[in-house]
């Protein structure tokens, strides 16, 4: 009852997109030009997350609620949580976790929640520069940004493994530079964008005055649309055509290069896994099911279920037994066969 309700507000969030008008801080670091450009100008046509994404992600807010709470009890107050940072000039912004006052300096805190495994592989600041993972290659540019944008000298990661709650430090000295780096990135973007938009407001204006009832606007209306994104390829920035990175990217249904598409398909073409698959596919739409109908049934029987202790209720073909305990446990059988529902 309260998982299903709970599951589809993680389905409804997980399809959310939201609309994104400049360069996030906290994505620039990632390494394709053409990702940049479509997080602006293509932000509806993003690949919605899984829920089980969603969740994760979910989960990392909390984690980072309950470092502050935990800095806090050891004095270690965070200021400026969540302040903006703002470059007007390259039209970058982005959120600071946190800076926290210490022995009378100011330190930028990042704080991340990953996975054991992650946890386990990063210890130095070039271990997220160096990952083969794009979103950990934006952890740097991400810290570097906000000390530079609030003139800090100092600024840790603070990592957080999600399995065993164990947390550890990385301590980050900003560099101008490379900060700089990241600052100089966002104007060859901004320009795609902008002329992009540009190409686009033109089309919607033809919209806006073609009748599109007649089938002489209509015509003409889609050779224009056809014609403008033409030109619109012209000016996204190049694809990479580096599947370890695209595999992750949220705009791989839109963009994935053919090249790689047809030389991954090529590996993974096979009639046999193919069956499997679209079985797998019913099979899970039929678990959905099961659990729903699992938990409605044990419900009803919980709610016509008066006695303490044990009972058994016999509803057709079924033998249902009912332990009171700390919590209810509900068992089916059917009559003649082994249990196969416990809870
Ligand atoms: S699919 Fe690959 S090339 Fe296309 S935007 Fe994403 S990372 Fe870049």
């Amino acid at each position: 009852m309260f998982v299903e309700k709970l599951q589809k507000h993680l389905e409804q969030e997980s399809n959310r997109r939201l609309p994104q008008h400049v360069n996030r801080i906290s994505s620039i670091g990632w390494p394709c030009d053409r990702f940049l450009v479509y997080s602006i100008v293509a932000w509806h046509d993003r690949d919605s997350i899984t829920p089980e994404l969603q969740s994760i992600f979910n989960e990392g807010r909390k984690h980072e609620l309950l470092i502050k709470q935990d800095l806090a009890t050891i004095g270690m107050d965070i200021i400026w949580s969540e302040r903006p940072v703002w470059f007007e000039a390259e039209r970058l912004s982005g959120h600071i976790d946190g800076v926290i006052a210490y022995r009378k300096s100011h330190i930028a805190v990042e704080i991340k929640s990953i996975s054991q495994f992650v946890f386990d592989k990063v210890n130095t600041a070039d271990d997220m520069q160096y990952s083969t993972k794009p979103y950990m290659q934006c952890y740097l540019p991400q810290l570097q940004l906000y000390m530079y944008g609030f003139d800090l000298k100092r600024g840790v990661f603070l990592l957080k493994n999600k399995q065993t709650g164990e947390i550890k430090e990385i301590p980050i000295t900003l560099d101008k530079e490379y900060a700089r780096y990241y600052l100089n990135r966002c104007y060859p973007i901004n320009d795609s964008v902008d002329k992009i938009r540009q190409i686009l407001k033109e089309t919607y204006q033809v919209k806006e005055i073609a009748d599109l009832k007649k089938k002489g606007d209509q015509d003409d209306y889609l050779a224009i649309k056809e014609d403008a994104y033409k030109i619109i390829d012209t000016y996204l920035p190049d694809r990479i055509c580096d599947f370890d990175i695209c595999k992750d990217c949220s705009f791989r249904t839109l963009c994935l290069p053919d090249e790689i598409r047809e030389e991954r398909a090529r590996l993974f073409i096979n009639t046999e896994l193919e069956a499997k698959l679209n079985r797998r596919q019913e099979l899970m739409e039929t678990r959905k099911e099961y659990n729903a109908i699992d938990t409605e049934v044990k419900e009803r029987i919980k709610e016509v279920n008066t006695l303490t202790n044990e009972s058994f209720i016999i509803c057709g073909d079924f033998e249902i037994t009912v332990k009171q305990g700390k919590t209810t446990r509900v068992s089916i059988k059917k009559i003649g066969e082994e249990t196969n529902t416990k809870e």
